[in-house]
């Protein structure tokens, strides 16, 4: 149950990834057609400013996709659900805001 929950995670974030990855790609392919100078074109300096945007993104996707794949390696383990931190368990509440949490409120 834990397990489809995180695979349907890993699949949005693993989707996500991929849009954004195309959408820097075709930016990067606009602005070398463009041949825009982020430094006086104002045209470049948008493009550099939704450049930097989708790279955080981009980055964010490809660390939830980590955290999920990490959560489901503690689903094999039997680990999952338990703070690495205290090894308590880890609230109902607070896995299923988020399903990839590590560590319980406490320690957090
Ligand atoms: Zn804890």
């Amino acid at each position: 149950m834990v397990r489809d929950e995180l695979l349907r995670l890993r699949a949005s974030a693993e989707s996500e990834a991929a849009t954004l990855a195309r959408d820097l790609q075709a930016l990067f392919t606009a602005s070398r057609d463009s041949n825009a100078d982020d430094e006086h074109d104002p045209e470049g300096a948008t493009i550099g400013f939704e450049r930097a945007q989708l790279t955080a993104l981009l980055a964010a996707a490809r660390e939830r996709m980590a955290e999920v794949d990490e959560a489901l390696r503690r689903v094999d383990d039997g680990t999952y659900g338990i703070c690495e931190r205290c090894g308590r368990p880890i609230a109902e509440e607070r896995l299923t805001a988020r399903p990839f949490a590590r560590h319980c409120i406490a320690c957090a």
